[in-house]
């Protein structure tokens, strides 16, 4: 039971950072303000929800949009339609929960009838079930065609009692879609209409269908937040509950804290995915980087964190300082418990491949780390077999990130790398293309030709500012493609070799496909991307250095001393400038936002190129990740 007194809270608190939930009470200085790439992303979903919305209701008989604004207007007005018998109730407010401290405006209330049954049209017998508006999909094609399990309502007839199984898809089930319905749902059942015939909530998504989901179907594991959570899966509900419940505690206890500073804080900062966006991220950054804490290191979530903790390892140095050999003796699922049992009583003198002959596997991984002889095993860290070994197969990777955190050098060479090596051209192209939800707007190229003295690099650009994406990308496509192809094909006229890089194929390789088969271009671009000519920068960068950080284009290219023009450097500001770029009514903004945009993909392939340069030069220079300290 709470004690102290609390706002209500919305449908994100369940989903919320704790540390946030804690910051936005204690407020330890002015929060960041929130970044234009954020307000664009809310003004979207706000834009398609109520348009949507809108869309949905147009449709459906007997539906009722409330359009007021002031909050209590919008309580009483939904809850006089659902009162009505609403079939729908499209942008309502339900009623606060003082006791449950919770408030919340469901894009969409179906009523939900038994088909069966008689019709009631004051919905007094049947009740209303949750519907929210995402602006993503909510179905996946099913792995075998006719064995789908969705279950769906078209937007004409968005009732429970009129979905459908479709059995080529499965719906998606994302948690947190499914603790926004859990949280609308504890809110029907206060106000005394939710449906007393089932307990599902529904996700209106991109495809235009709404899918259904059980939410008490046991699906979900729990979060790492919660410190022990049951064993096995829970249903939304459930988790939903566990989670409000942890963060409404966290926020008393913030608000305790404030009245006496003696009373302890629930929540400390842990980087995690909402760290990017979150307006405390430089309050939380500078306790990070103080006390060098575990989730700075990729990989090293809330419960890794934990674990490492209860084992005695609280910050990276410590993590550094665990036996690396013992740790990948681990790795390699050699059993060390069996094996030091089975040499207790033999001389140190005797050869490991008498112990244990028939491992052959192990033998040659002992060999591989100087493990020959009885007595090299003296050299097994007890420690870390001891205490670490539950931690699973990644700590020795992550005891190699830790060393490289904390080590002197930026960043080291892998441990089976002897040189680094990146594959280079005497026509080399970098590659970035920018795009939106709706499609690929730009492709820019910075062509630099090693044959002669002194290249200049040259930067070429393919771009649509069409409104009608869908059609644009089509034509920057075409126009990219050709000069790559003509390129290509005149350096190798000349006997010359050709590379063109991109950083991260997922990237630049899926729209290019994509595209190509819009256009019948897709065998011609297969081809290329499986050429040796199309190189992954990335790969060569993750597959030869360890820097104990991310590994995207904004951290490694730094590494080579190359720095953006841009302060903003997240590509955010590229999508905020897109729309300016496309569509402003004033022709010297759009100059300017098409300016900016080409300007930033210029300093993007600018940045690979100088990338490759350091890593065929000063790169070599790195020290091996053998030699960090530990
Ligand atoms: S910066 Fe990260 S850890 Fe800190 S409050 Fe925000 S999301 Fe939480």
């Amino acid at each position: 039971v709470v004690s102290v007194e609390i706002t209500p809270r919305n449908a994100s608190f369940a989903k919320a950072c704790p540390q946030r939930v804690q910051l936005d009470v204690l407020r330890p200085c002015e929060p960041l303000p929130p970044s234009p790439f954020l307000e664009k992303l809310f003004q979207a979903g706000h834009d398609y929800e109520g348009e949507t919305c809108a869309g949905l209701c147009a449709g459906v008989e007997g539906a009722r949009v409330i359009e007021v604004e002031d909050p209590d207007a919008r309580e009483w007005q939904t809850m006089q339609a659902m009162s009505a018998g609403a079939r729908v109730v499209a942008g309502g407010r339900l009623p606060v929960d003082h006791e449950g401290h919770r408030v919340g405006e469901p894009d969409l209330l179906v009523l939900d009838a038994d088909p069966g049954g008689p019709a009631d049209a004051a919905g007094s017998a049947c009740g209303y079930l949750p519907v929210d508006v995402k602006f993503h999909k909510v179905l996946d094609a099913a792995r075998k065609p006719g064995t789908g399990r969705a279950l769906v309502s078209c937007l004409d007839a968005p009732s429970f009692a009129a979905a459908s199984p479709d059995p080529e898809h499965d719906a998606r089930w994302r948690v947190d879609d499914l603790l926004q319905l859990a949280h609308y749902r504890r809110l029907l059942e206060q106000a005394g209409c939710a449906s007393p015939l089932r307990n599902v909530g529904g996700i209106y998504g991109s495809e235009g269908v709404i899918a259904w989901y059980d939410l008490d179907e046991p699906c979900l594991d729990p979060s790492e937040y919660l410190v022990a959570p049951s064993a096995g899966r829970l249903s939304a509900m459930e988790l939903y509950d566990l989670e409000f419940a942890h963060r409404l505690a966290v926020h008393a206890a913030a608000l305790e804290h404030i009245g006496s500073a003696a009373a302890p804080l629930l929540a400390e900062p842990i980087t995690c995915r909402q760290c990017d966006m979150c307006q405390w991220r430089s309050w939380c950054a500078e306790r990070l980087e103080a006390v060098a804490d575990l989730s700075l290191l990729p990989g090293v979530g809330v419960a890794r964190r934990r674990l490492y903790k209860s084992n005695g390892v609280e910050n990276l140095q410590d993590l550094a300082a665990l036996d690396w050999t013992t740790a990948e003796l681990l790795r390699c699922k050699v059993d060390l418990v069996d094996l030091r049992a089975q040499v207790r009583d033999l001389p140190g003198s005797t050869p490991l491949d008498t112990v244990i002959p028939k491992r052959k596997k192990q033998l040659e991984d002992l060999a591989s780390l100087g493990f020959a002889t009885v007595a090299d095993l003296a050299g097994v860290d007890l420690e870390v077999l001891d205490r670490h070994a539950g931690v699973g197969s990644t700590l020795s990777t992550q005891i190699e990130l830790a060393r490289a955190r904390v080590g002197p050098s930026p960043a080291y060479r892998r441990h089976e790398v002897e040189r680094i090596g990146v594959p280079r051209g005497d026509v080399e192209v970098d590659v970035d293309m920018e795009s939106t939800n709706d499609g690929c707007y730009l492709w820019g190229a910075l062509v630099t030709d090693r044959r002669v003295a002194t290249p200049a690099p040259r930067y070429v650009s393919f771009a649509t500012w069409d409104p009608d994406l869908e059609a644009g990308e089509l034509v920057a496509f075409k126009g990219f493609w050709s000069w790559l192809s003509d390129e290509r094909a005149r350096a190798e006229s000349d006997g010359s070799s050709f590379r063109a890089y991109c950083y991260s194929r997922n990237a630049e390789q899926g729209h290019m496909t994509r595209i190509a088969d819009r256009l019948g271009l897709r065998d011609e671009v297969d081809r290329f991307v499986t050429s040796e000519a199309w190189v992954d920068l990335l790969e060569v960068v993750k597959t030869q250095l360890i820097t104990g950080r991310g590994m995207g284009l904004k951290e490694t290219a730094p590494l080579a001393s190359f720095a953006w023009r841009s302060d903003d450097i997240g590509g955010q500001s590229a999508l905020v400038n897109y729309d300016s770029a496309a569509d402003d009514t004033d022709p010297a903004a759009q100059v300017e936002a098409q300016r900016w945009i080409l300007e930033y993909n210029e300093d993007d392939v600018r940045a690979t190129a100088a990338l490759r340069a350091w890593l065929d030069g000063p790169a070599r220079a790195l020290p091996s990740i053998t030699s960090a300290p530990g």
